[in-house]
């Protein structure tokens, strides 16, 4: 993020206050490491709050992304069937395990991945005999995807799913947390989610024995043999017992996040909802969104980009909505399911600043220049 005074940024870190004791206590105690106290106690935490059995605290979401697919035994040539409007970190590692993503488009309500498209996908690689080995959902910007369809049409096919929740920790579906659902739940605690570990990630689980190999695999798969044979290909992904303490304090103020970045997204809704053409997310009965980030749909005609650049100008941080991965270089050669949904979206949307630390004053000034952009006033 490029800094400058006054500037409104998109979404920045909010410290609760109790953070800096649990990072001293570490220092005090000389906890500086990649086990302790606090790796303990976050683990603990993420639990309650999410209703989870198990957690690991990994160093990013990617790395949670990429155990959480190497646990479920994704391996070069098979298949993962991935939303494909999503952030790149979603599908990389799904190439880190030489593993081919098959990206599937979105469904209206929600924007995340369409249950009818994910099974005509499954119906068809299974015929062609590439019967998918997991399936990536994203919840994103804190939206809940349709979870109870996806995870039907998945059971039907017995395949495994992973949730990437990364921008959806406090959001709920059918009265539970998001994350819970697939066999695998991975959060993101990098520097613009909801709360922040400066980086970091999570995986959540029912199942004890994929929480022990996590933890196995993200230290370097050290067993306790005496002679020190590595018998598998591990990884250094272990959050610092400093990250974690931040975490700790972080978590004490998750639900005050929540409804502060929902009263960001009433308060624009509230605002610009009366410019003609312009649109909102709502929120499905099922759903309680964390809205980490608002999004609008502008009004047919005019391009994202230039607002984007325009809200530049007055210092204030947009962001365009995720670019599909089906229609990126990187991705070029995957196989892609749906009508085009999500490129619609990316053609017409924007996130709007969402932090929850924002002041009245600047969040008038965004209204205020997006009705000026929109010519409203
Ligand atoms: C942030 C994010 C990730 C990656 O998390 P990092 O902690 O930045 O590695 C993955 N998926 C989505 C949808 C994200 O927003």
């Amino acid at each position: 993020m490029m800094y400058r005074p006054g500037r409104i940024f998109l979404s920045v870190p909010h410290m609760g206050g109790h953070e800096k004791n649990y990072v001293q206590k570490a220092i005090e105690d000389n906890w500086v490491t990649t086990a302790g106290p606090n790796l303990v106690g976050f683990e603990h935490d993420i639990c309650q709050h999410t209703n989870a059995r198990y957690a690991v605290a990994l160093n990013s979401g990617t790395a949670a992304i990429h155990m959480a697919l190497r646990l479920l035994g994704v391996g070069p040539g098979d298949e993962v069937l991935c939303s494909t409007f999503t952030f790149a970190a979603s599908a990389n590692p799904i190439l880190y395990l030489g593993a081919k993503p098959v990206f599937i488009d979105s469904e209206a309500e929600t924007w995340n991945m369409c249950p009818d498209t994910l099974r005509d996908a499954i119906e068809e690689r299974t015929n062609k005999g590439k019967k998918p080995k997991a399936i990536l959902v994203v919840h994103l910007y804190g939206m809940p995807a349709k979870l109870k369809e996806l995870m039907a049409v998945a059971d039907e096919y017995g395949i495994p799913v992973v949730e990437d929740a990364a921008e959806a920790l406090g959001s709920r579906y059918s009265g539970h947390q998001v994350g819970t659902f697939g066999q695998i739940g991975v959060f993101s605690f990098s520097d613009d989610k909801i709360i922040t570990t400066s980086a970091g990630g999570a995986i959540i689980t029912a199942e004890q024995e994929l929480a022990d190999k996590a933890l196995f695999l993200a230290n370097h798969a050290n067993d306790a043999a005496p002679n020190d044979d590595h018998a598998e290909l591990g990884y250094n992904y272990r959050l610092s017992n400093i990250s974690a303490g931040i975490g700790r304090g972080q978590l004490e103020v998750l639900e005050l996040r929540v409804k502060q970045r929902r009263e960001v997204f009433n308060l624009y809704r509230s605002q610009l909802e009366s410019i003609e053409g312009l649109a909102f997310l709502q929120e499905p009965k099922t759903s309680f969104s964390n809205r980490w980030l608002t999004t609008v749909l502008l009004p047919e005609g005019q391009q994202p980009e230039s607002i984007r650049k325009a809200l530049e100008e007055e210092n204030i941080e947009s962001r365009l909505l995720c670019k599909p991965l089906h229609l990126q270089p990187l991705f070029a050669d995957s196989l892609y399911f749906g009508d085009g949904l999500s490129e619609k979206l990316y053609n017409r949307g924007l996130c709007l600043p969402s932090s929850s630390s924002l002041q009245e004053e600047e969040l008038e000034k965004v209204v205020k220049t997006m009705k000026k952009l929109l010519e409203v006033v």
